[in-house]
Parts: C-alpha cells; structure tokens; sequence
C-alpha cells in the first residue's frame, strides 16, 4: 500500500527534540513494510517515527493475527489465545475489584467488549470507547453500551471510577492530549488501569526487532516502567504499583519465534525463562494501577 507518513519533531512522552534510532525492523503481521523505533536523548522514550498519518493508520489493523477485534475460532493458537483471555478478563475484573468500592468503569478500546461484559455480569455500571465499527457492533449485540473513540472529548462525558485501557495506550495517536482527557475524566481517588508491553523485558531483548510486541506500526510507543513514571508525574497520578502478566511473555514468544521465521512452539521456552528471570518490572507485559490524588 501507499505509505503516508507523518515524521514526529518531538519526543510525545517529554517533547524534546532530539532523538536516536533505537532499532529498524518492519511490520511483519500485515504490510511487511520497514519502520524504526527512535529513543528520545533526554528521557530515554521509545518511539516508532515516522508513523503512518492519522487518516491512514487503520489500513494497518487488518491484520488476522489482530485477534482481539474478531470473534472467530481457527488454530490452535487462536484456541489458546482465547482460552487465556478468558481466565485473564476474570483475573482483570479481579484486579480492580480490589482498588475500589465504587463499581463505575470506562474501558478504552474495549474491543468486541468480553471484558465489560464480564464486569457488567459482576454489578459493574459499565461503558465502552472503540474505534473499530465492527468491534462496536459486536459489544452491543451483548447489551454493552458502547460509543466511537471521539466520545472520548466530549463535554458530557461523565466521571468514572476506573478507567482501563488492556493494550491500548501504545495505539493511542495523540498521547498527552489524550491522556488529559483521560485524567480529566477520573473522579478524586480514582485509579487508571494501563497494561502495556515492557521493552526490557527478557523476551524483549531476547527476540529485540522481531519482538512481537513491538507492533510496528500500530503501536506507536513502546513503554518501560519509567515511562508510565513520568507519565503519572506529568499527570499527578500517583504510581501506586505493577502487576505482570505472565501469559503475554508465551504469546508474544510464540509470534515472535514465527516472525523469525521458526516453530512458534520454541516460544514457549523463552516465555517460561522471561516470567522466571524477571524482576519487578521487568515482565513481558505489566499492567500499571495510577491513582488520581
Ligand atoms: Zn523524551
């Protein structure tokens, strides 16, 4: 496809102007297309740049390993895949059940809506943001009430609780606008949810540009601990803690070994070697829990 592009001048985390190329590797899941993920010099934030327009980005979700947009069954991977967001929406309702005793929650990108649907069943008020129209249509053949993305600014929005955001912050086009808006839209004491992949993570480094989780282009950042630190001092969220989630090292070792061009099972090994060699903070994936004060 033609490629339309927009080369970022700043860095989106810190705004500083300088940068470094971190890594080239391309989008292996669809395009096939070459990108690279640039470090910002002052605050160590990596970054895909340039990145496809805002107009333009959605040709590149077509992808079938996009799995989270559609409701199919095919593969065993898929099978998997899907036996493991089961258990894993569970243990997430789980999760913020336990930062509050008010049962109000805004999931942003909420996908084809299991996860809400799963809260709602449990006596959560709930609401759903997704760009996808398909995704949309599919949350509210379950009884999710669900709007477009762009609800997001809209005036009467109402305040929640918690806000979620399940591997949606690194898609999001304008970060600090955005982010804002989301802050804004928390009540006092009310606590943000990002789960996010983490670079330096052994499977990370490990795989390094055939790292699956680095989704180029479509994730357009790619998060360590100290940058969703930053992010919540810029916000004055307090960074409360991090939860990891084990079973994303399996399936982005899994990708990345195919990617590579080998046996996905192999990835099995470097995702038990990544859950076991981590420390905290140094998870594959780790879901973020920031509370505004
Ligand atoms: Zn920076």
């Amino acid at each position: 496809m033609e490629q339309k592009l927009n080369l970022l001048t700043r860095c989106p985390l810190c705004g500083h102007t300088e940068t470094e190329t971190f890594l080239q590797s391309k989008d292996y899941s669809y395009s096939k297309e070459d990108f690279k993920i640039e470090s910002c010099k002052s605050c160590g934030f990596k970054f895909t740049n340039p990145i496809p327009t805002e107009e333009s980005i959605g040709n590149y979700y077509k992808s079938d390993i996009y799995i989270s947009h559609n409701d199919s069954n095919k593969g065993l991977m898929n099978k998997v895949y899907k036996w493991v967001r089961k258990r894993a929406i569970k243990s997430k309702e789980r999760i913020v059940s336990d930062l509050t005793s008010q049962k109000n929650i805004l999931d942003i990108g909420c996908g084809t809506g299991d996860f809400l649907g799963f809260c709602k069943e449990h006596g959560w008020s709930t609401k759903g943001l997704e760009p996808d129209p398909g995704a949309r249509e599919k949350c509210l053949s379950k009884g999710i009430d669900v709007a477009n993305i762009d609800e997001l600014h809209n005036p009467n929005f109402h305040k929640v609780n918690v806000i979620t955001m399940w591997h949606v912050l690194e898609h999001v086009y304008h970060l600090q606008r955005d982010f804002k808006r989301m802050v804004d839209l928390l009540e006092d004491n009310g606590v943000m949810v990002i789960a996010v992949p983490n670079h330096i993570s052994y499977d990370a480094k490990k795989y390094h540009e055939f790292w699956a989780a680095y989704d180029l282009p479509i994730h357009l950042y790619h998060f360590k601990p100290k940058d969703i630190e930053l992010l919540a001092e810029q916000h004055h969220l307090k960074f409360e803690r991090m939860i990891p989630m084990k079973w994303d090292a399996y399936y982005v070792s899994m990708l990345s070994e195919s990617f590579k061009g080998r046996n996905k099972w192999l990835g099995l090994k470097t995702g038990f070697l990544s859950n076991m060699k981590a420390k905290n903070g140094e998870y594959s994936s780790q879901i973020y829990i920031l509370r505004k004060k």
